[in-house]
């Protein structure tokens, strides 16, 4: 591609040069006026004038309204699943955007969950976000008690809200109460959260890939400063990644007196292995996966392959 532009422009100021020589010795304007087409379709200065256009993906939502729709508007939490959901989990859909649908490509049926900014029609205005997600079912706090997600997601867009605190969209969390008090009465422990990562030239406006950064608490009941935030890995757009996300209680083989609470996910075959504080504070290990939180704009994560076990 490089080659043939070079080759261009080598052409064509051979032709500017050509153009000049005719001309030069006449008072005709036109012969002019062709220099500057010429002179038009030279390459610019810009390193990379035009990458690839991101493609538009088969199943994404393009369209520029983000307001609720007849179609989004469930009447309740979980009146609006699909009959046989190919993915596992009871539906949790606060978003009058849209409701969970499923589309099929190259055989392979995918979970939908857009929602959008503001839409969340089931809580109170402008207390907690959007979400479309499914809840798993819960394993208690004995050592040897586990749960375990299975799935493989692909990103198409999410939150852009202007700020990195403010950016991003949950595709995966663990949860799990704990003794001793603090923080929601259903506490996320560790959250799985895709920011968006804009491309170059004519792809400038647009989200080619995603960093997944996982958000875990600091400390039992954290939220804000009482969590961290840390990157695990970069995914381009509506690349095929799998997804494991493994929680529960095994003993301290530095203590046997001991247990570990653990929260292990291993996202595109790489091992994100990370110990829950407080352990012999937790009580519950559970897991949920959809598409949660948009402080601006829009998110659109597909879920497939998707399977649950509990020990
Ligand atoms: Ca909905």
């Amino acid at each position: 591609m490089k080659k043939s532009k070079f080759t261009y422009k080598l052409l064509s100021i051979t032709s500017l040069i050509a153009f000049v020589a005719l001309f030069s010795c006449t008072k005709d304007g036109l012969g002019f006026s062709e220099d500057v087409i010429v002179f038009e379709y030279a390459p610019d200065s810009d390193p990379n004038p035009n990458p690839d256009p991101v493609a538009i993906v088969e199943d994404e939502d393009t369209g520029s309204d983000l307001s609720c729709t007849a179609e989004g508007a469930n009447a309740t939490r979980t009146s609006s699943d699909l009959p046989n959901a190919v993915n596992v989990g009871t539906i949790d859909d606060r978003s009058c955007y849209a409701n969970y649908k499923e589309v099929e490509i190259d055989g392979l049926t995918w979970g939908i969950y857009n929602i959008t900014a503001g839409s969340n029609n089931q809580d109170a205005a402008n207390t907690l976000q959007p979400r479309i997600e499914r809840s798993l079912p819960i394993a208690d706090s004995n050592v040897g008690s586990s749960v375990k997600f299975t799935g493989d997601f692909r990103i198409l867009e999410v939150a852009d809200a202007g700020s990195f605190g403010q950016d991003g969209t949950y595709i995966a969390q663990a949860k799990g109460q704990h003794t001793g008090g603090g923080g929601s009465p259903d506490p996320a422990i560790c959250l799985y959260r895709a920011h968006p990562i804009y491309g170059t030239g004519s792809n400038a406006d647009k989200q080619v890939a995603f960093d997944i950064y996982a958000e875990r608490i600091l400390e039992r009941g954290g939220s804000g400063s009482g969590r961290e935030v840390v990157l695990l890995k970069r995914v381009n757009k509506n690349e095929i990644t799998s997804f494991v996300l493994e929680v529960g209680f095994k003993v301290d083989p530095s203590d046997s007196s001991k247990k570990i609470h653990y929260c292990n996910a291993i996202i595109g075959g790489e091992a994100f292995n990370w110990n829950i504080p407080s352990p012999e504070r937790g009580t519950q290990s559970k897991i949920r996966y959809g598409a949660y939180r948009v402080r601006g704009g829009r998110a659109q994560i597909r879920w497939a392959n998707t399977s649950h076990d509990r020990v």
